[in-house]
């Protein structure tokens, strides 16, 4: 960012909510079938079709609006957005507007300055405010299939039309391009976390938005406002913002004058270029749905959806920091996803020892689920393994170094972490008779290397644990071997 400049950003998501079937009908929410297989009269737009609202809908709705901190409305209503595309065949999209499921939320995100390479340096809480979230339906899509250019055809698949979506409105409180990034990121996972949407951009299943205007620092004015679509990762959407925060501040220093417009981004030219301006832009013509009365929620239902939600990731970072003594980067790798968060506080309870737990999760087992492309529910060594793992460390049955390879081994087979250990023959004896009867043999076969020693020459302390270590074919806990040792020599 220039000297002298501001940018001011404001957010759009776009979320699926991950109903099996469609928000007004029965049809199947499925991705990958057939064009036009899922679609009924009501998706498909035909005269006299009636919309019902699924209740599965507004359930993920709300935990999805009580996730990101925003208040629900008794009562909200659905409206016709109208405007014509060959995807939408009834000609409008019911939507939510004067009266929209939930708003007025404040959400506390972490946010993080960083280096020119990306690289996280220092977090910070940033307080965004939430303006709404509304419920809506999604449009089908336009195909365009078939090469080369003469074998080119179109259709319209209607699959997708009717798919839940829930609309998330920010104000305009982004103030860099890594603050947008974080905000986006927090939501995708906060909507994973409930349940309320698989929210992938990959996949389409989460779509962004972001709104940039830039002013001279300490005006109180907006400047001419930039709609960014097309933006199909988090990082594309960071780089789009970038690229229009440098051309909207160069073009006003060359005292030339934006247009309020929508670009869209192509992230291999590395440039956001202009898809419509702003007197294209439609005039929707909203008027309440006809075929649906106000969505009513009772007070009730919403303290249902609050106590069926999981601690939010948030809160359970800071309890995984004061409760079990994590850092803040421990407590955000093991809060990464739900699962691996349960499956650490598992673990923890398992090894009675929260630190060593989250050691040996984070450091060797990740590196396995991650290699391996699984999740930690279907991790094959459970939390309980892991657990005994860490105490057989701790309880001294086994060295550290020892441990990385039963965990592996642990991980191929699927085997407990006794078996391995049993198997293996690497259990340490650490029983302090057994010990002992080796070091009476090997103090025996060494009567002058033990007058040495006790005439003084300490140097040979060493040698008679290496002896008993050989003894012992390396099982021996070597920090008994020593207290016995240092006991007996001493003697
Ligand atoms: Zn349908």
């Amino acid at each position: 960012m220039k000297d002298g400049w501001e940018v001011v950003i404001g957010l759009e998501i776009h979320a699926q909510l991950s109903t099996e079937t469609k928000i007004f009908c029965g049809c199947s929410t499925h991705v990958g079938d057939e064009p036009n297989a899922n679609t009924c009269p009501v998706c498909l737009g035909l005269p006299g079709a009636l919309p019902v609202l699924n209740r599965r809908a507004v359930e993920l709705g709300a935990r999805a609006a009580l996730s990101l901190g925003l208040r629900i409305n008794e009562t909200s209503i659905f409206s016709r957005k109208n405007y014509f595309y060959p995807d939408l065949p009834k000609g409008y999209q019911i939507s939510q507007y004067d009266r929209p499921f939930s708003e007025r939320g404040v959400l506390e995100i972490m946010t993080a300055t960083r280096d020119e390479g990306g690289h996280a340096r220092e977090w910070r809480p940033l307080t965004v405010r939430v303006t709404r979230l509304h419920l809506e339906e999604d449009a089908g899509k336009n195909v365009h299939e078939g090469l080369p250019e003469t074998e080119r055809y179109s259709y319209v698949d209607l699959n997708r039309a009717g798919t839940p979506l829930a609309e998330i409105v920010t104000e305009p409180d982004f103030r860099t391009s890594w603050e947008a990034y974080d905000y986006v990121n927090h939501v995708r996972k906060a909507l994973q976390w409930v349940g309320a949407s698989d929210a992938d951009m990959e996949k389409g299943n989460l779509r962004c938005e972001a709104n940039v205007s830039v002013r001279r620092v300490g005006d109180e004015r907006f400047g001419t406002k930039v709609e960014l679509k097309n933006l199909n990762s988090v990082r594309f959407m960071q780089r789009a913002i970038e690229f229009e925060i440098e051309r909207q501040v160069n073009t006003l220093e060359a005292g030339g004058r934006l247009t309020q417009e929508t670009r869209l981004w192509d992230d291999r030219a590395g440039e956001t270029r202009v898809m419509r301006s702003k007197e294209e832009a439609h005039d929707y013509r909203y008027f309440p749905e006809p075929d649906l009365p106000p969505l009513t929620v009772s007070a009730e239902f919403i303290e249902g959806v609050r106590r069926s939600m999981p601690e939010l990731p948030d809160a359970r970072h800071r309890r995984f920091m004061e409760e079990y003594g994590l850092t803040f980067e421990d407590a955000s790798t093991l809060t990464r996803e739900l699962t691996l968060a349960d499956f650490y506080e598992r673990a923890a309870k398992a090894a009675a020892n929260p630190r060593g737990a989250a050691n040996w999760l984070k450091g060797e087992l990740l590196r396995e689920l991650d290699a391996a492309g699984v999740g930690a529910d279907a991790s094959p060594v459970s939390p309980e393994e892991l657990g005994a793992l860490v105490r057989a460390i701790d309880g001294g049955k086994i060295s550290g170094k020892q441990g990385k390879e039963v965990l592996v081994e642990m991980f191929s087979t699927g085997k407990g972490a006794a078996d391995v250990i049993e198997e293996r023959g690497l259990a340490q004896v650490s029983d302090a008779g057994e010990i002992e009867r080796i070091i009476g043999d090997v103090l025996a076969a060494n009567q002058q290397q033990v007058e040495h020693y006790r005439a003084g020459k300490e140097g040979l302390f060493g040698f008679f644990v290496g002896q008993v270590m050989k003894a012992s074919k390396g099982k021996a806990n070597p920090k008994v071997v020593n207290e016995l040792l240092k006991a007996k020599l001493s003697e």
